[in-house]
């Protein structure tokens, strides 16, 4: 039996960095991995400007009662003139600073009329500015080269006038599933057959890394089936992903199948639960993992296994998400001889989350999945039940 953070170090590194970059459109890049480090191109602010509405004054001009002139009104995209002693400009949210005035008073703390402005409350000096370059300098790293692009990345990235980006290209992955007692969602069912799940939910976990589908294929339970899926698969794909068909049964020909293409293959028992039987093979220079068939076990090992390898063939600098600590909230107790994950749902509370696991931990209780937020983990030979701490994966951090 394979040590579950083994398991986990060997996958991760089991695939390659991508050795070319391509350049595309800022929007194009969700999803996408930044192959080169963007500087900030301006100073963001790129000048002192006012974060209210309001007024615009020089603080040592400021007295009780008195009404300043108004100089001038000036709206976004307008330049302000530099200030005249004892006047005050009105300003809007984002406005530039006029030359000469160092503090605004907010539009709720003054009295407007005639032309005149009266600031009702003692300003602080500086108040309501935003100075230039307080949240990015020019020069500075604005997005680093390793970094997901996504909404955040893409704010920072317009911000900074990019149009376009050096990414990695897409990475291809292929996911073949197996079984003779399956069909596709939408066919008609026998008695003996079930729904493929795990197939549409792996196509929709890659996505969710920013990763690429190349293929989603099917193969029965036969030598000669999983033989022809193989070969698009090892033509087109960076990494393929294999469910099904790995255990010791008699039906359980993948081994087989990708030994007679030439592959070598690595099957370990992973001490963790679910998702005891999982490979790794290489077939043509590319890595190929064999994920347990279960659902649920290709979930979790999806989450903890193989999201890392995903994100070091993308380019990304940080592959291993951070793994959180929280207090088990249960009636139940859990012990097991490997690693057990648990679906948990997280709840906020002061001190630690608290961790709440389904009522049902099989692994083929597939609706565990949408109510869970996290895998709480529990070591082997460990009694864990209320008020244990115990680390988990926060899923929303796993699977992007
Ligand atoms: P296996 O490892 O092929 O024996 O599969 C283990 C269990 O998972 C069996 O009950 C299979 O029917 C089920 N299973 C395998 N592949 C899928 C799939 N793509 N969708 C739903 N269930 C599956
Ligand atoms: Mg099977």
């Amino acid at each position: 039996m394979l040590d579950f953070d083994e398991a986990q170090r060997r996958l991760a590194a089991a695939g390659r960095h991508p050795e070319t970059t391509e350049s595309c459109t800022l929007s194009q890049a969700d999803g996408r991995v930044l192959a080169e480090s963007a500087a900030a191109t301006v100073d963001l602010p790129s000048a002192d400007n006012s974060a209210m509405d309001g007024y615009a004054i020089r603080h040592a001009d400021y007295q009780p009662g008195l009404r300043f002139p108004i100089q001038q009104r000036c709206f976004a995209g307008q330049m302000p003139q530099a200030l005249r002693p004892g006047n005050a400009i009105r300003l809007f949210t984002g406005s530039l600073m006029p030359e000469g005035a160092d503090t605004v008073v907010m539009q709720e703390d003054c009295h407007e009329a005639d032309d005149r402005v009266e600031v009702r409350q003692a300003p602080r000096y500086a108040d309501h500015v935003r100075k230039q370059g307080e949240d990015m300098r020019k020069g500075d790293v604005a997005c680093a080269a390793g970094t997901l692009i996504r909404a955040a990345e893409t704010a920072v990235l317009a911000s900074q006038g990019y149009a376009r980006v050096k990414v990695y290209p897409r990475l291809k992955i292929g996911i073949l599933t197996t079984g003779d007692e399956l069909i596709e969602p939408g066919q008609v069912r026998r008695a003996e057959q079930i729904y493929n799940s795990n197939g549409p939910m792996l196509s929709a976990l890659v996505r969710g890394l920013g990763g690429g589908i190349a293929h989603v294929l099917h193969a029965g339970d036969t030598q000669a089936s999983l033989h022809e899926a193989f070969s698009p698969l090892l033509e087109d794909c960076d990494l393929i992903l294999t469910v099904g068909g790995v255990s010791v049964g008699e039906k359980d020909l993948v081994k087989p199948a990708i030994e007679s293409l030439g592959g070598t293959m690595d099957l370990w028992r992973v001490r963790m639960k679910p998702g005891k039987p999982v490979a790794l093979a290489h077939a043509r220079g590319k890595p190929i993992i064999c994920l347990p068939g279960n659902p649920v076990s290709a979930f979790v090992v999806f989450t903890l296994l193989v999201s890392p390898l995903i994100r070091a063939m993308q380019g990304r600098a940080a592959i291993f998400p951070p793994v959180r600590r929280g207090t088990l909230a249960t009636e139940k107790q859990y012990k097991e001889t490997r690693e057990e994950f648990l679906r948990v749902r997280v709840e906020f509370a002061a001190g630690l989350d608290q961790l709440v696991p389904y009522s049902h931990q099989g692994s083929g209780v597939i609706s565990s999945l949408p109510w869970a937020d996290g895998l709480a983990r529990v070591p082997p030979n460990t009694v864990a039940g209320q008020g244990d701490v115990v680390a988990y994966y926060d899923l929303r951090h796993w699977l992007s």
